[in-house]
């Protein structure tokens, strides 16, 4: 492509509305433009890194033996009630976009595809015969995320390739899962970026086992800990790890005591002389759930500790919790600690906010046919360990010390692991270890989902036996645009993008410093074509700037290689820089060609 002709747009400065650099950079470079709140349009050179990025999914895909296909976008209502996820993505999420059409029937965009996929396995997969399957397509998502930022980073509109398999049993989900991961591992080293594979939580899309591939970088949005000898990572929001041990109480005998202004862990521990190790704080949540009824949650953690929010959604909608309430609630809608106005709602008189203990009476919530009249308790493992310790005395200005389990205290119901593990703490599998911390992108996530799907929406199969059974699902994502902003995020400079080559929109750029020299026009234009003929994909800029305009947009746009026919030519010569290093060579105008070829193969 000649940059004469080609929708080539640079800029020199930093666009307002970008907060980090990769974001940044693929502005300026001309990859991407800003259509509207997390919607962009891919530029020619970004298609081609796009599609660079979707060949190497779609060859290590295939690889596996998965089968690739196209499923609609617009997708039935009636598919995501079956499954009863219609409620969660429409409104408690609220990610998913959803429509009525001119025949009032509801539909939604694509946020994801398991319903559509189940839906066409429950048509089509009859027999064991048939297994395992697993399908995939590479395709254009919607998300009506809360917060769209980082441009192709957390976008309204994004491409993903999702994959979808059908096994017979645990062990052939395991296989397949198993090969995703490698297939995962391979695309990502193909395509030149530093990651890591970690625990993960499974959210709405439910199952058992999942794990992320993070893309190292310090703008990620999400951390991830980890130990030096690689044998545990997770997402925070997943990590366990073994608490630091709790300080012996100084408090031998059960008390009531007078303590003035302590309504934070730091004050009351001033205030008392002792560990926030010794004291149980307890966590006021509200819940909401999708039959309209508040749930107030009472969370009791050791006081040096933190609730970790994502597992105290998953232990809000586990089973027995549910049960507990004595309702039969499905779908969690909210979550949020209770504002004071909130609580003006519901409470029967002012809480003692900073002195609750875990045994507050339920005569404190005010009777209401919204509102569950009892707290729902739960307990971490960490309060539960304690012995004489300091709890509030559910009365503004007090606390209790030397408090006991079911000596003074009613322990909770339910106990639950509900804290965030932290960078520090000691890890599980070897106390010797302790967790660091890392931030990272998210670029893929797998999943053994088991038959959430197969059941809820009726996806049978008959086994060797002759017996029904449901299809035992995964579900296997990766985002093909984020990843492609991910690999500018690792890799860049003060002049621009440094594409690593297996996804660089060309390998080559050959520049003109003075496109009014015809020897250097000739040399270059002999260049340009014999190189794309060998396929060394190359741009050629012949634009009619000064040659440091021309090397400062090469720069920016992160070609790996740069063939300058400048002064070198007298000689027979072209100037060759590799963008990584910066590195600078002549080479011999005859062996331009093979020697680029060669780079090209061993990078
Ligand atoms: P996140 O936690 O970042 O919101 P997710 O867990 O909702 O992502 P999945 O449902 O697992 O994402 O989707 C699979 C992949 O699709 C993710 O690993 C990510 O690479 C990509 N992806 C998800 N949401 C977006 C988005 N809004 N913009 C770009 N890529 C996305
Ligand atoms: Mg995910």
């Amino acid at each position: 492509m000649r940059l004469s002709q080609m929708l080539f747009f640079t800029l020199r400065d930093d666009p307002a509305d970008a907060e980090i650099p990769s974001h940044k950079l693929l502005i300026r470079a001309g990859y991407i433009r800003r259509i509207g709140s997390g919607i962009y349009a891919y530029l020619p050179l970004m298609w081609r890194v796009l599609q660079k990025i979707s060949q190497i999914v779609r060859e290590e895909m295939n690889a596996t033996g998965a089968q690739e296909c196209l499923l609609p976008q617009l997708q039935p209502a009636e598919l995501w009630k079956e499954s009863g996820r219609w409620d969660t993505y429409t409104k408690a999420e609220g990610i998913m976009f959803a429509l009525i059409d001119r025949r009032e029937q509801e539909l939604a965009l694509g946020p994801t595809h398991e319903e559509v996929i189940t839906a066409i396995a429950r048509d089509m997969i009859r027999s064991y015969r048939q297994l395992p399957l697993n399908l995939y397509q590479i395709q254009t998502k919607f998300r009506d995320e809360i917060r769209p930022r980082f441009g192709l980073m957390r976008g309204r509109e994004f491409i993903m390739k999702d994959a979808y398999s059908f096994n017979a049993d645990e062990e052939s989900l395991k296989k397949t899962y198993e090969d995703m991961h490698q297939a995962y591992s391979k695309i990502l080293q193909r395509s030149g970026v530093a990651f890591r594979a970690v625990q993960a939580d499974s959210g709405a899309i439910g199952g058992s086992g999942s794990q992320e591939f993070m893309v190292l970088a310090e703008a990620g949005e999400d951390e991830v800990l980890y130990t030096e000898d690689g044998q545990y990572a997770a997402n925070v929001e997943k990590a366990v790890s073994l608490p630091t041990d709790a300080e012996p109480s100084p408090f031998s005998t059960y008390e009531k005591r007078e303590t003035p202004g302590t309504n934070t862990i730091e004050k009351l521990c001033q205030f008392l002389k002792c560990s926030p190790t010794q004291v149980v704080k307890t966590v006021l949540y509200q819940a909401v759930y999708d039959d309209g009824i508040t749930v107030l949650v009472l969370v009791s953690i050791r006081g040096d500790q933190e609730v970790n929010d994502v597992k105290l959604q998953n232990a809000l909608v586990e089973t027995k919790t549910i049960a507990s309430l004595g309702t039969s609630p499905k779908t969690l809608l909210s979550l949020t600690v209770p504002t004071p106005e909130a609580q003006e709602n519901w409470a029967a008189k002012p809480l003692p906010l900073g002195y609750i203990a875990p045994d507050i009476g339920d005569e404190s919530i005010a009777a209401d046919k919204q509102i569950h009249p009892k707290f729902l308790r739960l307990v971490d493992q960490t309060a539960v360990d304690l012995k004489n310790f300091v709890t509030g005395a559910n009365e503004s200005g007090y606390h209790v010390v030397g408090n006991n389990w079911n000596q003074q205290i009613k322990i909770p119901s339910i106990s639950v692991d509900i804290r965030k593990a932290k960078p520090g703490d000691r890890s599980i599998h070897n106390p010797q270890e302790t967790l660091r911390s890392a931030r990272g992108i998210e670029v893929g996530h797998i999943f053994q989902l088991g038959t959430k799907y197969s059941q809820a929406m009726g996806a049978t199969y008959t086994n060797e036996q002759g017996e029904e059974k449901p299809l035992i699902m995964g579900c296997y994502g990766m985002g093909v645009s984020r990843l492609a902003q991910s690999a500018v995020e690792q890799s860049y400079d003060q002049d621009g993008i440094v594409w690593p080559v297996a996804i660089a929109p060309y390998h080559a750029i050959v520049t003109i410093p003075n496109i009014n020299d015809t020897q250097q026009v000739e040399i270059a234009e002999k260049l340009y074509t014999e190189l794309n003929q060998a396929g060394v994909e190359t741009l050629l800029d012949d634009r009619n700037e000064r040659a440091g305009v021309k090397f400062k947009d090469a720069d920016l746009i992160g070609i790996p290689y740069r063939i300058v026919t400048g002064r070198a030519i007298a000689n027979g010569k072209v100037e060759v820089v590799e963008r990584q290093n910066r590195k600078s060579q002549e080479i011999p105008i005859a062996e331009v060609v093979s020697t680029l070829k060669q780079w090209i193969v061993n990078s």
